[in-house]
């Protein structure tokens, strides 16, 4: 039996016409001679009726936040009302669909909801059904913890459903289907020239989808990686042959960098030891930072200074923990870090250059920088960062 997992994203499902491509992308595998596993994302984005979003807009804030199980448990209904769709549009195609929620499937999750993380899969009843010539129809997003509350994934999640439920069942591929034709050099909402990547690397994937590319989820390529299933990221509403993530990536390609992504609602943090002489917490302070489950990025540490970039979602908790060990520190708000990616720069001079030469040319401001073996990290005003993406698509000629 050859196992493939085929996700649809919430744009894939929302409408019939849209519906109908899944329909026979589905077809399409069983005629290969695939078992197809379905999971499907709610429908549509926030504002259309059953999107997670505006279901999440039916309750209070207060409410929300002080209930997570019950606030799960509404999250979890755009995908029952998907799978049950999609199901009846299988079925009037001749499928032999089952709708199945992430707890049926088999997913076992731990308590944390809304960013649960699963633990074990069960996936005696859902290989039942295949051998039996269903096509189980998952809801992604979602699992069960063991006392059978349910739980949601995180943002993004469903990925994370096709990759757990395709590690479990041994999926010959996991298929990720959404509205661009494949993992882009950029977003293509912001850089128009943004060209399809053939293949990539997992790790280089992991790093775009880590800093923003939203294209598919970072713990989705983390799971496929560690076992080895090729993931493709393919077009709902397009014949494009998409790309194709694997180990290896594509080592013959011609150019050093392989995208370009960012991620907004940054905060650089400044904290000078001039301004903090006497303070004996002053060196503790990424250690507390870290205590308190903040992260960091960017960190550069100078004789005179700390520096170093926050989430601006833990702007209020930094200023709480630095006020309380009285550190005098500066803020600077609305920054986005974009991230250049790509495994062949490695040991190649004067990338930082030439990207700091085109960021200057574009009289863009750069606030910090820092690099690894395949990124290189700059930091800059949130007003700046189209036009920074831009640039620096076209100084590495990525269209
Ligand atoms: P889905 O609902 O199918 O999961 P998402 O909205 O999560 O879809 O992901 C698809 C979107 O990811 C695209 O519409 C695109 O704007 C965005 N995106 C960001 N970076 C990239 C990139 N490098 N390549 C392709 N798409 C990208
Ligand atoms: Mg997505």
């Amino acid at each position: 039996m050859k196992i493939v997992v085929q996700k649809f994203g919430g744009t894939s499902v929302s409408t019939k016409e849209r519906r109908e491509r899944v329909v026979s992308k589905v077809i399409g595998a069983i005629k290969e001679g695939y078992s197809p596993i379905v999971v499907v994302s709610a429908m549509g984005r926030k504002g259309e009726p059953y999107a997670t979003d505006t279901l999440l807009s039916l309750v209070d804030c207060n409410f929300k936040d002080s209930n997570k199980q019950a606030q799960d448990l509404l999250m979890c209904c755009g995908e029952f009302i998907s799978s049950v769709v999609m199901s009846n549009e299988l079925f009037n195609n001749g499928v032999n669909a089952v709708p199945l929620t992430g707890g049926q499937a088999g997913i076992i999750t731990d308590d944390v909801f809304s960013d649960a993380k699963h633990k074990e899969v069960n996936s005696k009843e859902l290989i039942r059904l295949v051998e039996n010539g269903k096509v189980p129809v998952v809801t992604g997003f979602q699992g069960i913890t063991e006392s059978g509350y349910f739980t949601t994934l995180g943002r993004g999640g469903s990925d994370t459903s096709a990759a757990i439920l395709g590690a479990a069942v041994n999926a010959e591929r996991i298929e990720i289907y959404t509205d661009v034709d494949g993992i882009m050099t950029a977003d293509p909402r912001i850089v128009k020239e943004a060209s399809l990547i053939d293949v990539i690397s997992y790790t280089e994937v992991f790093q775009l989808a880590d800093q923003g590319a939203k294209v598919v989820h970072p713990r989705a390529v983390d799971i496929a990686m560690k076992h080895n299933i090729p993931l493709l990221i393919k077009n709902t509403m397009s014949e494009c042959k998409g790309t194709l993530i694997n180990i290896n990536g594509d080592i013959n390609h011609p150019k050093i960098i392989t995208g370009i992504t960012y991620l907004n609602d940054r905060i650089q943090v400044k904290i000078s030891a001039n301004s903090n002489i006497g303070n004996p917490k002053y060196k503790d302070i990424l250690g507390l930072l870290a205590t308190n489950k903040i992260s960091l990025d960017l960190i550069n540490i100078f004789p005179d200074q700390q520096v170093f970039t926050i989430g601006a979602d833990k702007k209020e908790d930094l200023k709480n923990i630095l006020d309380a060990i009285q550190i005098k520190y500066t803020l600077k708000e609305e920054c986005s870090q974009i991230a250049v990616v790509g495994t062949r720069m490695t040991g190649i001079p004067g990338v930082i250059a030439n990207i700091i030469q085109a960021l200057n040319d574009n009289n863009i401001e750069v606030l910090q920088t820092a690099d690894s073996n395949m990124t290189i990290w700059c930091l800059v005003n949130t007003k700046d960062v189209h036009e920074a993406l831009n640039a620096l698509h076209k100084v590495f000629e990525l269209a």
